[in-house]
C-alpha cells in the first residue's frame, strides 16, 4: 500500500503536511503529461503540479511520496447519477456499500438521486433525514439531488438553499408510489419557480405517447403491454413495449416549455434513444440550455445479446439495439455533442425483485420463494435498474478498446465525460473533476493494461447482481485518493481506517 500522510508535523517542518503523487502520465489541462502532484493533507487541496516526475529527494525527508508510473493519474470520477436508497430501502443499497463500490472503481464523488429512499428528497425536512442517514457512512464525497413531484413547487427554492445539486422529475410512473410523475402543468410551475435559481432541472424523459399499444405500462415494475409482442421473458417483448417514441415524446414536451425559463439549465438523464438527438441538437442551436447524459450500459450492452429471462439488463429507458448503441457513440464525438456526460445510473435492488431464473448469475439459490419461481425471468414484473457504480471507468475503457479508439484521446474524453462535465452539471466545477491547483486532491490511479473478471469481490455494492458479472473488463482503478488521502488500493483494500472520511457536499450552488 502507498504511504499515507498522518498530518503529524515532522520536527524540521512540513514533510507530513503534504502528500505527493507522481506518474509519467497524468491528464492535466486536457493533455497527457508526466506530472508530480502535491496535495495538502490539511486542506485536501492540490497545492502544486509540476509537469515532470520529480524524485522523492526533491521533497523534505519523510514526505509521503508515490510514483505510480506508468499508471495514469486521472481526476477522481464524478458519478452524477446514483441511487443509494437509504434510508427506507437500505436492503437495496446504502451509503456505506454504495460509496465503497464507488471508491473501488476510482469514483470520488457521487450524487444521489431523490427517489427510491424513503422519504424521497422532495422537502428540506426529507433532505435532513437523508443527511442524517448518510453521516459517517460515506467512503467518497456525496451530493444530493432534490425531487420534483406534483405539489412541491414551494419546496424547491428552500432545497436550492439547502445545497441540493439539482432536481429531477419523472414524466412517467417512477415505479415507487412516493415519487409520482409530474404533468406539463407541474413542469410549468417548476420552471416559473426555478427560472432564475442557480440549479439544474433534470427529467426522466419517457412519456406514453397519446396513442400507443403500451397503455398501462409502468416504468420500473412494469405491467405487460395490453398486447405483448411475444413471451414476457423475451427481452425483445420488453423493448417493444418501450419504443424510442416514449423518449422523443417526453423530450418534445420539455422543449415546448423551455421558453418559460430560458436561463435555467435543463438536463435529460439517461438518454437511450438516438432518435431524440436531432431534436436536442435543434433546441441547442436555438439557444435552449439543454444537455443530456447517457449511461455506461447504453454504450456497452446491446439488446441482441440479452438472453431470455436475463432481467439483470432491465432498465428504463431500455437498452436498445447495437445500431442505437453505435449512434450514441457517434454523437459523443460530434462537435458540441448534446451528450455531455456519462454516468452509471446505479439503480440496485434485491435479487428477489430481479426475479432471475436459476441459470442467470446473481440469482437466488434453490430456496427461492414460490412467487419468484412463478415470475422467473419476466421482464415486466422485474424491477428496472442496473447496478454498476464503480465499474464505469473499466466499462468505458473496455468498450473503447473494442472499438479500437485512440488510447490517449480516450483518456482525455473519459475525463471530459465523467469528471469535468459531470462536476460542472452539479455545480462542483470549482473543487471536483480536474487536476488543477486549488481543486480537491481527488485522484483515480488508472492502469489501462490490467484486466479483471467482474466477480462478487469486484462488486462492492450491497446486492451482487449486475449484467457485468462474469465479464472480463480491461482497465483497473488501482488506487483512489480522496482529498489527499488514500481511500482504496486494489492490492490493499480499504486499509485500517476506523471510519470513512467522505463528506456531504451541501454548499449551495453559487452561480447560474
Ligand atoms: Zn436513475
Amino acid at each position: 500500500m502507498a504511504p499515507h500522510a498522518t498530518g503529524t508535523p515532522e520536527p524540521n517542518g512540513t514533510s507530513q503536511e503534504i502528500t505527493v503523487l507522481a506518474s509519467s502520465r497524468a491528464v492535466i489541462n486536457n493533455r497527457l503529461t508526466p506530472a508530480t502532484i502535491t496535495i495538502s493533507t490539511t486542506t485536501g487541496k492540490i497545492t502544486s503540479i509540476s509537469e515532470s516526475v520529480l524524485p522523492a529527494s526533491q521533497f523534505p525527508p519523510g514526505t509521503p511520496y508515490t510514483d505510480y508510473s506508468p499508471a495514469v493519474l486521472l481526476p477522481g470520477i464524478v458519478d452524477a447519477h446514483v441511487h443509494l436508497n437509504e434510508p427506507g430501502r437500505t436492503e437495496w443499497e446504502g451509503f456505506y456499500t454504495g460509496t465503497q463500490a464507488a471508491a473501488f472503481g476510482g469514483v470520488t464523488t457521487v450524487v444521489d438521486m431523490p427517489l427510491n429512499a424513503i422519504p424521497p428528497t422532495t422537502t428540506v425536512a426529507n433532505l435532513k433525514e437523508k443527511i442524517a442517514a448518510a453521516q459517517g457512512k460515506c467512503w467518497v464525497d456525496v451530493g444530493f439531488y432534490g425531487g420534483i413531484i406534483p405539489g412541491n413547487a414551494a419546496d424547491l427554492k428552500p432545497l436550492v438553499k439547502a445545497g441540493v445539486r439539482g432536481f429531477k422529475g419523472f414524466m412517467i410512473d417512477s415505479g415507487v408510489d412516493e415519487f409520482p410523475a409530474v404533468s406539463s402543468q407541474d413542469i410549468t410551475k417548476v420552471f416559473e419557480e426555478l427560472a432564475d435559481e442557480p440549479t439544474t432541472v433534470m427529467f426522466h424523459a419517457e412519456m406514453i405517447p397519446p396513442v400507443t399499444a403500451s397503455v398501462g405500462d409502468d416504468v420500473q415494475a412494469s405491467q405487460p403491454p395490453l398486447e405483448p409482442s411475444g413471451p414476457l421473458d423475451a427481452y425483445q417483448t420488453f423493448l417493444d413495449s418501450r419504443p424510442s417514441s416514449f423518449e422523443t415524446c417526453a423530450i418534445l414536451e420539455i422543449l415546448s416549455l423551455a421558453h418559460l425559463a430560458p436561463n435555467l439549465p435543463l438536463h435529460i438523464v439517461h438518454l437511450s434513444a438516438v432518435e431524440a438527438i436531432p431534436m436536442l441538437r435543434d433546441a441547442r442551436a436555438k439557444g435552449v440550455k439543454v444537455t443530456a447524459e447517457t449511461c455506461f450500459h447504453y454504450l456497452s450492452l446491446a439488446a441482441e445479446l440479452i438472453k431470455k429471462g436475463d432481467t439483470r439488463h432491465k432498465c428504463c429507458p431500455p437498452i436498445r439495439d447495437q445500431a442505437n448503441q453505435n449512434g450514441l457513440w457517434d454523437e459523443m464525438y460530434e462537435a458540441d455533442s448534446v451528450i455531455k456526460t456519462v454516468v452509471s445510473d446505479h439503480s440496485p435492488c434485491t435479487p428477489e425483485l430481479k426475479l432471475l431464473p436459476s441459470h442467470v448469475p446473481g440469482s437466488l439459490d434453490s430456496k427461492t420463494s414460490s412467487s419468484t419461481e412463478q415470475n422467473s425471468g419476466d421482464f415486466f414484473s422485474a424491477w428496472g435498474g442496473i447496478s454498476s457504480v464503480g465499474l464505469g471507468l473499466s466499462i468505458l475503457w473496455t468498450e473503447t478498446r473494442r472499438r479500437q479508439l485512440d488510447e490517449n484521446q480516450t483518456l482525455l474524453d473519459i475525463v471530459r465525460w465523467c469528471c469535468e462535465n459531470t462536476a460542472l452539471q452539479v455545480g462542483l466545477e470549482d473543487s471536483k473533476g480536474a487536476l488543477k491547483v486549488g481543486m480537491d486532491g481527488d485522484i483515480a490511479v488508472f492502469d489501462p493494461e490490467a484486466e479483471f473478471e467482474v466477480e462478487p469481490s469486484a462488486m462492492l455494492f450491497r446486492n451482487k447482481c449486475s449484467p457485468y458479472q462474469g465479464k472480463v473488463l480491461k482497465g483497473i482503478a488501482k488506487a483512489t485518493w480522496l482529498r489527499g488521502r488514500l481511500v482504496h488500493a486494489r492490492d490493499g483494500g480499504f486499509g485500517e481506517k476506523a471510519a470513512p472520511e467522505g463528506r456531504l457536499l451541501l454548499e449551495p450552488r453559487g452561480k447560474i
